[in-house]
């Protein structure tokens, strides 16, 4: 997109805490706010009709916004925050880092035993193995709240419109730009939205000024791609040529993995994606490996052949899974195809 997304911030700009005193979340920048409903709008993938918009310093900072905002401020005991397993190995380390009062990691959703109160993170498509997934609890007394930062076109078909109570969303995986730190919470319900909000005042006075307006504008540049308003007629989407990196790269790993017969791949289904206009194939983010023939820590396995990999045990699983980064830069996606490739026992 060459320069499309460069903006210039003067000396003079940003320099209130306040960006939007009418509005919930008062350090929301407006322009932020447009490109997030125009892009949802343009991809199709999550309702943001009324719906409260809260920003972040990344998701991150909006899960634990999200979990102080929905435990109960006076119960006896913490909640139990669960999470079906594999899930997202910073899930349990960030519940419980600071021993909070209000709620605490209970592991896996499917072993929740009695009916207490409780938290269910749903990823979706998930971290590690890229699976599409639903609540499992599902009885009274719960809440969820859906991480769906890999909700977008080059990771999954978009095939209906989310429309959860909570939902999170970040740029980190929409575009790649981790580093501007920026996530979005769309929330339905005003109180939660109120106290998600008083949790960032309490904990970072706000979210950067700076990085939201980045932010809007890369988010625009790829609404306008979408869109394809002006832009040269064989050019394409900012998601059609993500799609096509990603198809390519699992090509790729597929072939790899079949040549050295030592190891497995989740195998996903094409459905009709509702932003292509066609059937499309899941190519997610991570790559959930599993190490066949009696390999019992493939993690340490693949070290060996100067792979680094993250052991499945960080994410509730066994140490015969790893995830590998399918998101790495072009030379590194190279370098560790080739190493997969020549593994012989
Ligand atoms: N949720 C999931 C499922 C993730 O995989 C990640 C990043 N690895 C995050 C949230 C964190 O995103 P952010 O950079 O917006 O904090």
């Amino acid at each position: 997109m060459g320069d499309r997304s460069t903006i210039v911030i003067s000396g003079w700009q940003s320099m209130s805490y306040l960006s939007d005193v009418g509005n919930i979340c008062w350090f929301l920048e407006p322009e932020f706010t447009k490109q997030v409903r125009r892009l949802h709008q343009s991809v199709g993938n999550a309702v943001t009709e009324d719906r409260h918009i809260v920003v972040g310093t990344g998701s991150t900072q909006l899960f634990q916004a999200a979990l102080y905002a929905l435990s109960p401020p006076d119960a006896f005991e913490p909640i139990s925050v669960v999470s079906a397993i594999p899930y997202y190995s910073s899930y349990p380390s960030i519940t419980d880092y600071l021993k909070s009062g209000l709620y605490k990691w209970a592991g896996d959703a499917y072993t929740l035993k009695g009916d207490e109160p409780y938290i269910e993170l749903v990823t979706s498509p998930n971290n590690p193995d890229g699976s599409i997934r639903q609540a499992v609890v599902n009885r009274d007394g719960g809440t969820v709240i859906h991480d769906l930062a890999y909700y977008w076109p080059q990771y999954t078909p978009i095939t209906c419109l989310a429309d959860h109570d909570l939902m999170l969303f970040t740029i980190s995986k929409c575009t790649g730009h981790a580093g501007i730190r920026i996530g979005w919470a769309l929330v339905k319900d005003k109180e939660v939205a109120r106290k998600m909000t008083k949790f960032i005042e309490l904990n970072t006075i706000g979210v950067s000024k700076d990085s939201q307006l980045r932010a809007a504008k890369i988010l625009q540049v790829v609404s306008h791609s979408c869109e394809q308003l002006g832009y040269p007629e064989d050019s394409e989407s900012f998601f059609k040529y993500a799609s096509r990196l990603m198809a390519d790269r699992w090509d790729r790993l597929r072939d790899a993995v079949s040549q050295s017969g030592l190891f497995s791949l989740p195998e996903f289904m094409p459905e009709s994606c509702n932003y292509a206009g066609e059937m499309t194939t899941p190519h997610p983010a991570f790559a959930w490996l599993k190490c066949e023939g009696g390999i019992e820590d493939c993690e340490n396995f693949l070290r060996g052949y100067n792979i680094l990999t993250r052991t499945g045990k960080h994410f509730g699983a066994q140490g015969n899974y790893v995830r590998v980064s399918m998101l790495d830069r072009e030379e590194t996606f190279d370098m560790f195809i080739e190493r997969l490739s020549n593994i012989r026992l």
